[in-house]
């Protein structure tokens, strides 16, 4: 049986799929001949057996945790496994879906079902119809979508970044400095982030002194964030939010064209 991998984007305008509420995976799953199957598991977060000479995949998720936007995003992960490495066994850890520390790192074939993942849940024309409904990009704005499209703040914050519909970065940080970080396209790249957060950041004072998250973007000084020459005569603005006990995730949305690729 042959098998031609698709985009996710792809796959749901085929099935002409319109808004995010219609993104049925388990339904998807089944037309591409996969079986979902939700159990607590140990040590792996989601794992897919497939048979590419007959099409047909089960793919377990671990539902331990009971986070139904986690498993969501595993189980979009597998499919794009599924889509893309066919036939292959795979158990895929929680570094490896999505989640802060994996974003960056592992082998590509993580990432590029990471990718499908994020494109499959928040595909980029449906977001751009959502978005007319607002009018700047804060983390307001992300957690609006991020519950119309099911899907975890950091992870709707990531593709909002990724697909550039501001100059912005998205960062995270743990009190051993910085984790990772994502910048969109218009950014220029000699804006280098400060390897550990400034006393001058709402970051610094979420992680460590308990401040609350932020409620609103605030402005200041853009070397409170880069530690590259000349910083300090540009703003820009932050807003952040803590993730977990030890990890705090901000949001950057640049203001000076000084500031952008050129
Ligand atoms: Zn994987």
């Amino acid at each position: 049986m042959t098998h031609s991998p698709r985009r996710a984007e792809e796959i749901l305008q085929a099935l002409r799929l319109k808004r995010p509420e219609d993104i049925n995976l388990e339904a998807i799953a089944w037309l591409q001949g996969a079986k979902v199957d939700y159990r607590e598991m140990d040590g792996c977060e989601a794992c897919i057996h497939g048979r590419a000479d007959v099409g047909r995949a089960i793919i377990a998720v671990n539902d331990a945790h009971g986070n139904l936007r986690r498993q969501r995003f595993s189980l979009a992960h597998e499919l794009g496994h599924w889509e893309w490495h066919r036939g292959e066994h795979l158990f895929c850890a929680k570094e490896d879906i999505g989640g802060s520390k994996g974003r960056e790192r592992g082998m590509s074939r993580e990432k590029g079902a990471n990718r499908f993942a994020s494109e499959l849940l928040m595909p980029e024309f449906m977001l751009k119809s959502a978005l007319n409904d607002f009018r700047k990009f804060d983390m307001r704005t992300v957690r609006l979508l991020s519950d119309a499209f099911s899907v975890s703040k950091t992870a709707m914050a990531y593709r909002l970044v990724d697909l550039d519909f501001e100059p912005s970065l998205l960062a995270s940080y743990s009190r051993g400095g910085l984790n990772w970080f994502k910048r969109s396209k218009s950014v220029g790249e000699r804006w280098f982030l400060r390897r550990t957060l400034d006393p001058q950041s709402n970051a610094h004072d979420i992680l460590h002194k308990g401040a609350r998250d932020d409620i609103s973007l605030s402005l200041m000084d853009a070397d409170t964030w880069f530690d590259t020459e000349g910083a300090d005569r540009y703003e820009l603005a932050e807003q952040s939010f803590r993730v977990g006990d030890d990890e705090v995730m901000t949001l950057l949305v640049l203001k000076s064209e000084y500031m952008m690729a050129r």
